[in-house]
């Protein structure tokens, strides 16, 4: 089967700024991986999340998502690629503030016609949004309400139920529990790894807390893939 994910010799550098540099060996994730990425504030886990949804694209190096190279794509089908492919959960969920909880569930429906048609066909786009609010535990008069009026614990479950919907084969979580206080963090996790279960989604999920690793299938430290010349680089 072909990997979510496959990576071999990234480097990157954000524009403008030499003091930090990604240089990443090799990484290769599975199918219905649960992967949980570990690593330091700073340390650049925001920034592999960034190339691997093909955000921003490798100066040097391969990088193919579901066999898919991504620098083969310009910057347009990248965000196609990426909305129909990957449910994003950011870590300040990055919800439409004047949107109802419906309308931000269902937005990245209108970018991706694949995971349209999925949703709609497991009961109306619509009904679908209102089962994810539901199974996340959210309550049943929530979808019409504005994203603003909403706990921090609610509008997590919102962006989750917004990743989730269509179905799109990898789920990507950028620390979505470190606002949270730990009984939180458990029952949102349960949530999300049962929702994971149920669809066979990838799930690359980064994070500082390594209280997190028993949850995953496999836990990987950010030093431990970089390129030997960073980690060296970086040991000193
Ligand atoms: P982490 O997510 O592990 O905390 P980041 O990937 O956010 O780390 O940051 C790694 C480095 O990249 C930091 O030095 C940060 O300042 C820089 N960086 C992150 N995002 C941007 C950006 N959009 N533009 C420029 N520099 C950035
Ligand atoms: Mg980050």
């Amino acid at each position: 089967m072909i990997d979510a994910v496959s990576l071999r010799g990234v480097e990157y550098k954000w524009n403008g700024r030499d003091a930090f540099a990604l240089s990443v060996g090799a990484l290769q994730i599975p199918r219905n991986e649960r992967l949980l990425l570990l690593g330091p504030s700073g340390s650049g886990k925001s920034t592999l999340l960034s190339l691997l949804t093909g955000v921003v694209v490798a100066q040097a190096g391969s990088l193919e998502i579901l066999g898919q190279r991504l620098d083969a794509l310009g910057s347009s089908g990248r965000d196609r690629f990426r909305a129909e492919h990957f449910g994003i959960i950011f870590q300040m969920f990055n919800l439409l503030p004047y949107g109802t909880v419906i309308d931000n569930v269902l937005l990245p429906l209108s970018f991706a016609p694949a995971r349209r048609t999925r949703a709609t066909a497991a009961g109306g786009a619509e009904g679908e949004a209102r089962r994810l609010l539901s199974a996340l535990g959210l309550p049943a008069d929530i979808g019409r309400r504005r994203a603003t009026t909403l706990s921090v614990g609610q509008q997590q479950r919102v962006a989750t139920a917004r990743a989730l919907i269509g179905s799109p084969e990898i789920i990507v979580a950028d620390e979505p529990t470190s606002a949270l206080d730990d009984d939180r963090q458990q029952d949102f996790l349960d949530l999300l790894l049962g929702q994971i279960d149920a669809t066979k989604a990838t799930l690359i999920m980064v994070s500082h807390d390594r209280r997190l690793a028993r949850h995953f299938t496999k836990v990987v430290e950010l030093t431990d893939i970089l390129a030997t010349s960073q980690r060296e680089a970086a040991a000193t």
